[in-house]
């Protein structure tokens, strides 16, 4: 919290936004570090979407910040934790030889019990893991996949 403290207190000031009352939408790995915290300009590849309960402001910000900003201290942590577990097991998820394709196109295969399934919208591919439909496509038939594993490691 030394950090904290000194840092964060002395710019939080500054972007006029209110201290209190935010709370967790998402948080996004955006694999580098070109990301900045708008609370303390730390750079940070995990982005912590929040919105603020009654006025509705947005704002993205670091691990750190997002605690103290919704004084939720295990969402956040949670969150990066399974985007971590996530991007160490991508590589091997991207180029598994258990992926199927079916006679439609569709891409599928089953981990733990759970079907994956991956499939053509438009230009896009949707996907579904178990019986959860994702809430939007991708460009890429990686980033469905993805996105799914992110989906299956979600799972309770
Ligand atoms: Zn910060």
């Amino acid at each position: 919290m030394d950090f904290f403290e000194k840092e964060c207190v002395h710019r939080w000031k500054a972007n006029g936004l209110p201290r209190k009352g935010w709370e967790l939408v998402d948080v996004e790995d955006t694999g580098d570090l070109t990301s900045e915290c708008e609370w303390c300009g730390t750079s940070i590849r995990y982005v912590h979407h929040i919105v603020h309960k009654t006025q509705g402001h947005r704002s993205t910000c670091g691990c750190v910040c997002g605690e103290n900003l919704t004084q939720d201290y295990v969402g956040h942590r949670a969150k990066e934790k399974m985007l971590r577990k996530t991007a160490s097991m991508s590589k091997r998820w991207l180029t598994s030889p258990r992926w199927r394709q079916s006679e439609r196109g569709n891409i599928y295969r089953r981990d733990q019990a759970v079907q994956v399934l991956l499939y053509k919208k438009g230009a896009n591919w949707g996907i579904k893991v178990g019986e959860d439909w994702g809430t939007r496509t991708y460009p890429s038939l990686d980033q469905a996949k993805i996105a799914a594993l992110r989906l299956l490691n979600e799972r309770p």
